[in-house]
């Protein structure tokens, strides 16, 4: 007999919001982490708009953005020369309640998440280490280091890229790691990059990213070395030139750390009763902060749909379409990561140069352009992330986010995702036979006025997540037969 319906193994933030997201569902979980406490350093420092939108269905968007810093811009600079900025004040607005990246130190952000799941009644516990499993009828045994032996429904591993739960499934991690070593250090300082915007250099050897902080003179720097020492590496051991380039003077230095980057992509997400999320199923550069947020996008698409399996509230089957959705994304944007960093790393003579002389000065006049910056929030905050291929889809927008519409004072469209369930919209007019069909079904259903983002009398129907599962009306019904859809 199953002691929780879910074992999650690391409170991480793929972890945590993946309990948060169950719990506040009704479902019953077990959190574990190894460690004594959630972690002290910054590590991942941008929280994307499409996880706020997530975080506002939960409620508790507002206390990330008040423990954050909104991106205000980028600058480049190349060789030492102020190259441009591309400005990110204006790129949002139409587009997600949250026209920002915010940026938002890792540690706080996990430790608020740890805050937001014991209001909901759940504490992780810590020193309780996954040390084995295996499946078992009506799901997963597993062996505990701290905690004996635990079985659950569903097993969740978000333990990390050196995760036990894949390596204990068998499941490939292909894919490489990179030469050049990065490290992290979070320090006090002055000069042109604390102007509490984002500055990113390029020289001949070397890159540096550096990140507002809150409180005076607080900065995150984050650099990579083409060539890094055999021995390990330290700050003062760190090449001064890059950060004299930037004019940036170092009065203190509070945490400093390297690590290497891969790129690899498990080669499944799940297998039987036992998921894979977050870093230990992906891993790639930090070029555009994704990783993470990755993390917390893989934890809310498998947290609604295994909380309605348990709740026998979907066809078993959707448990599928979280790898069917999930690992498209993560192979794409590995892909796309691992070019951008291939493309700022290429050592070639005449990459060198267009690297140093054309694109920093290139970028900013491109993105002078309104639409182009759009484009490029739209790519980067995950807010065009999509699902045409799942089995959930369907329609011409099926797997699309919710376009996002502001109603001015009466609101927008997204306020009735915070009950985190199914739901019907119309853009318009509701056609009588969906009003029927809700009613009958218990379906909630929502007008709204007609829009110029979005085709007039639309009908979608509203995957908890914000997805559109179905675009049109006709087909309703059938859909919901289909998927056995039921409302909570
Ligand atoms: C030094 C450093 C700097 C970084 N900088 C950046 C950056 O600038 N930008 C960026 O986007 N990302 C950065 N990252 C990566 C980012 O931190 C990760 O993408 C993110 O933490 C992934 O979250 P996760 O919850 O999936 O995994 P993790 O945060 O790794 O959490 C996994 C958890 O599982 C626990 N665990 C592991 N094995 C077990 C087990 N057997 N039993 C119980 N518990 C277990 C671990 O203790 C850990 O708490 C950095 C990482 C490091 C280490």
């Amino acid at each position: 007999m199953a002691e929780h319906d879910v074992l999650i193994v690391g409170a991480g933030p793929t972890g945590l919001v993946l309990a948060i997201c169950l719990t506040r569902l009704g479902a019953r979980v077990r959190i574990i982490d190894k460690t004594q406490g959630p972690g002290t350093t910054s590590r991942a420092m941008v929280l994307h708009a499409r996880n706020l939108e997530f975080y506002r269905q939960f409620g508790f968007a507002d206390a990330a953005i008040e423990g954050g810093i909104r991106f205000k811009g980028v600058n480049l600079w190349a060789g030492g020369k102020h190259a441009g900025r591309i400005a990110f004040e204006d790129v949002g607005p139409g587009l997600s309640r949250y026209p920002f990246p915010l940026v938002y130190p890792q540690d706080q952000h996990e430790q608020m998440l740890v805050g937001q799941l014991a209001r909901l009644g759940v504490g992780v516990e810590r020193e309780t280490e996954l040390l084995s499993f295996q499946t078992v009828d009506g799901g997963v045994r597993a062996r505990l280091k701290g905690g004996g032996v635990h079985q659950a429904r569903f097993l969740a591993g978000c333990d990390g890229a050196r995760s036990t739960v894949r390596e204990e499934l068998g499941v490939g991690f292909p894919g490489g790691t990179y030469a050049d070593l990065f490290y992290v250090a979070d320090v006090i300082g002055s000069g042109p990059p604390s102007n509490g915007d984002t500055h990113v250099a390029l020289d001949e050897a070397d890159i540096l990213a550096v990140f507002p902080m809150k409180g005076p003179g607080r900065m995150r720097l984050v650099g990579s070395l083409r060539e890094p020492p055999a021995e390990e590496l330290r700050w003062e051991d760190v090449s001064k030139r890059i950060i004299e380039h930037l004019r940036l003077k170092i009065d203190e230095v509070r945490w400093f750390s390297t690590y290497r980057v891969h790129h690899r992509v498990a080669s499944a997400f799940r297998r039987g009763p036992v998921f894979l999320l977050g870093d230990a199923a992906h891993i790639h550069s930090p070029v555009g902060g994704q990783g993470m947020n990755t993390g917390i996008g893989d934890a809310v698409n498998l947290g609604w749909k295994l909380a309605a399996v348990l709740q026998n509230r979907i066809d078993p089957e959707a448990l599928d379409t979280f790898e069917t959705e999930r690992i498209a994304f993560a192979r794409q944007l590995v892909s796309t990561t691992d070019k951008a960093f291939e493309f700022i790393n290429n050592r070639g003579p005449i990459a060198e140069g267009v690297r140093l002389h054309v694109v920093p000065f290139l970028l900013p006049k491109l993105f002078s352009l309104r639409a182009g910056r759009r484009l490029l929030f739209k790519t980067v905050s995950q807010l065009a992330v999509k699902y045409p291929d799942s089995p959930l889809s369907a329609g011409p927008e099926g797997g699309d986010r919710l376009p996002w519409i502001s109603f001015g004072d009466d609101g927008d469209n997204y306020a009735p995702l915070s009950s985190f369930d199914w739901q019907v919209h119309c853009y318009g007019e509701a056609p009588p036979e969906v009003r029927e069909l809700c009613g009958a079904r218990g379906m909630p259903l929502h007008v709204f006025p007609s829009h110029p983002g979005i085709e007039e009398d639309a009908v979608y129907l509203v995957r908890p997540d914000g997805h559109i599962g179905l675009d049109g009306a006709s087909a309703l019904g059938n859909y919901l037969d289909e998927h056995k859809i039921l409302p909570r």
